[in-house]
């Protein structure tokens, strides 16, 4: 049984960079007026307590969204989820990525949901209830490559593992590979740590060298405990949609403020 439990890092640095760009990509891909599919593969439960004993051990949140709300203007695409999601529930709420989803697709659109943890899938069923969405107990992967390529056609896959289990690394890249045979337009959006220990570096060596036109958008940050190996957070797209190597050029801006220069490429 695998122990990582996402509300333990919810809200964190790296949450805000994936969130802030995962808003963005939802909300210029519901420009159109055509469907879209939403696939998450390492779903989490959806929304989070961050005033709870587990949030407030690690103090990720405190040093990430907490510190950093005031980023984001009233009309930024994750500004407007949390005020929705405040207004809802209390203000020490989080929205996981399904969530952010939900709270930004239309009702033609399809979500699909994959989360293996019994506990972690309980909740977000809960979280879920009166979207659009399905979810899935199951290898996020498998899903993945069932659903491939989804009606609606037109979409975006999140992938987001904790890569707790390390062969993580090496099987990303055939995996996407896979998915992008079966489904050559959508977007894909794979979300990696940046490491002290470069173990993320050879995933990332491989997905550049097959896929050279897509977006890596990468920032960093100081680490959330001295010692702590994780030093910033990378998206790599697939297919990004119009508009969001602007966003990104605009959130690295904001991270750059911490004090490490942000990288984007695409
Ligand atoms: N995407 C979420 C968000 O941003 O709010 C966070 C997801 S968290 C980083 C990763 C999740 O993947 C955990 O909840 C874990 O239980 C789940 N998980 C781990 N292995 C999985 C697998 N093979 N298939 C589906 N879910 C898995």
């Amino acid at each position: 049984m695998l122990s990582y439990q996402h509300i333990y890092h919810a809200g964190n640095l790296a949450d805000v960079h994936k969130h802030a760009l995962l808003a963005w990509m939802l909300t210029y891909l519901t420009r159109k007026d055509k469907p879209i599919s939403y696939i998450e593969t390492h779903a989490g439960r959806g929304l989070y307590d961050l005033s709870s004993d587990a949030a407030r051990k690690t103090g990720e949140a405190a040093q990430g969204i907490e510190a950093v709300s005031g980023w984001f203007a009233a009309d930024h695409p994750l500004a407007q989820v949390l005020a929705d999601l405040h207004r809802a529930h209390d203000a020490t709420s989080y929205p996981g990525s399904p969530l952010i989803a939900g709270k930004l697709l239309r009702a033609t659109d399809r979500m699909h949901l994959a989360e293996m943890h019994p506990t972690e899938h309980a909740a977000l069923r809960q979280a879920m209830r009166g979207y659009p969405a399905k979810c899935y107990q199951q290898d996020g992967f498998a899903l993945a490559h069932a659903l491939t390529p989804p009606t609606p056609r037109r979409g975006l896959m999140l992938i987001d593992p904790s890569y707790e289990i390390k062969d993580d690394y090496a099987q990303i890249p055939k995996h996407i590979a896979r998915i992008t045979r079966a489904w050559n337009v959508g977007t894909i959006c794979v979300w990696y740590p940046l490491l002290t220990s470069q173990l993320h570096a050879p995933m990332l060596d491989a997905l550049i060298a097959k896929y050279p036109d897509a977006l890596r958008h990468e920032v960093r940050f100081p680490p959330a405990r001295p010692g702590h190996g994780m030093i910033g957070s990378g998206l790599f797209v697939i297919n990004p949609p119009y508009g969001v190597s602007h966003a990104a050029t605009q959130l690295g801006t904001l991270f750059g403020t911490l004090g490490h220069p942000p990288q984007t490429r695409c």
